[in-house]
């Protein structure tokens, strides 16, 4: 029995108040809450156990090593990837996806060339690929999602043409909760021989993960989102994909030997981080992917699940409210609008008064801000300790945004 209560008791600022009201944060989509677990770990590399890592000899340094580099084994178990050398670690996912834009796709596209795209996708999944239709004429082919918000797999593997070299799409929308069947995706796409790259940083804290049932090719994590911090992240990378990449950042650790006239690159994963990491970061991350696992993701999908299903419940009763999504099994995820005047930003400044923090803008989906008509929305975006409670706190406040804005 998933224990809500208990969860929300490892969260420390949980308890806070804002604006002399206890705080109801519903910005998981922008970035979560840590547990103490991990404010802990962290503080404890940064007491005990820090130096920088891979070059030293000494005590210190070969201790946060260790600890660093276990962390490529707790990403990959809690991806279902197989082996933990196909994890980069990045400072999320912009700089993984950049990653592959530079390392893996720029040097093998040629103009004309085309990379399909889904309409949901996050700015992060979109403007690398733009760099290559400034830099190279590379072709952006969009497909359209339904009605719903909902995106058909078949439009995508139809997108597919003999010219088109990559795949790149999004397992949750980021605005409207959607969730892309990805693993039909990757099915389609591997017929046809084209790699896919997944965007991970919604669909990942949601629910289970497992590459090998998805069958892509690069799939994207951001730490901050998964109850990590800031600053942390990873890339998964097939091994048959990496063996294909040149380096992106050049420096210290990415390499073997270099002398005054040539550079001998270390294996990958190393091959692709360079310079100093994010060393207690990744460790951070790595004690909250343990947590996660400890909590067990299917139980934190079925409560959101309960949380979306009693959200949508309550907003069906508010006939002056516009929720774009309501595809089938979506995520916690709702962007709204109120009928008449407000704009989005005096509904989560209102919501703000009452300690309510979500999102408003266009949050960083402008092409799909653009499909749906709206110039910004709000954004209230659930986690695996928010509270059926809390939603009709939302629903209440929403109450007082209407009749002010009427
Ligand atoms: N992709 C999606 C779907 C996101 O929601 C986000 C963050 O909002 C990103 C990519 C970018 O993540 P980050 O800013 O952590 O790199």
């Amino acid at each position: 029995m998933y224990d809500v209560a208990k969860v929300r008791a490892d969260f420390p600022i949980l308890s806070r108040e804002v604006n002399g009201k206890p705080l109801v944060y519903l910005d998981n989509g922008a970035s979560a809450q840590k547990p103490r677990v991990v404010i802990e770990a962290m503080t404890r590399a940064y007491e005990h156990e820090y130096a920088n890592v891979h070059r030293g000899l000494h005590y210190l340094s070969n201790l946060a090593t260790e600890r660093y580099e276990a962390v490529r084994g707790i990403v990959a178990r809690f991806l279902r990837a197989p082996d933990p050398e196909e994890i980069v670690f990045t400072t999320g996912t912009t700089e993984g996806i950049n990653l592959v834009s530079y390392a893996w796709a720029s040097p093998r596209m040629q103009a004309g060339d085309e990379i399909v795209l889904s309409v949901l996708e996050h700015h992060a999944n979109i403007v690398p690929w733009h760099f290559l239709r400034e830099r190279q004429g590379v072709v952006l082919k969009w497909v359209e999602p339904e009605a719903d918000g909902s995106l058909d797999p078949q439009k995508v593997i139809d997108a597919i043409g003999p010219r088109t070299k990559l795949v790149a799409v999004t397992q949750m929308s980021n605005v409207t909760g959607t969730l892309v069947d990805v693993a039909a995706i990757c099915r389609g796409a591997r017929a046809r021989g084209v790699p896919v790259l997944v965007d991970g940083s919604q669909g990942a804290v949601h629910r289970p993960v497992s590459i090998p049932d998805i069958g892509c090719d690069f799939y994207a994590i951001t730490g901050h989102k998964l109850y990590g911090p800031s600053g942390s992240g990873a890339i998964w990378i097939a091994k048959a994909r990496m063996a294909e990449m040149r380096p992106f950042l050049g420096g210290g650790d990415m390499i073997r030997e270099v002398t005054r006239d040539a550079v001998c690159y270390n294996d990958p994963p190393m091959k692709f981080e360079a310079g100093t990491p994010g060393i207690v970061q990744q460790i951070g991350l790595g004690v909250a992917l343990e947590y996660l696992m400890a909590l067990g993701m299917e139980n934190v999908a079925a409560h959101e699940a309960r949380l979306r299903d009693h959200a949508m419940a309550r907003f069906r009763g508010l006939n002056w409210l516009n929720v774009q999504g309501t595809a089938p099994g979506k995520g916690a995820i709702f962007s709204f609008t109120i009928e008449g005047p407000a704009h989005a930003h005096d509904i989560s400044t209102v919501l703000d008064k009452k300690g309510i923090a979500v999102r408003a803008g266009t949050h960083c989906a402008m092409p799909l801000m653009d499909h749906l008509g709206v110039t910004a929305t709000c954004r209230a975006s659930f986690g695996l300790y928010n509270t059926t409670e809390e939603v009709d706190r939302l629903v209440e406040a929403l109450e007082l945004c209407r009749e002010l804005f009427a």
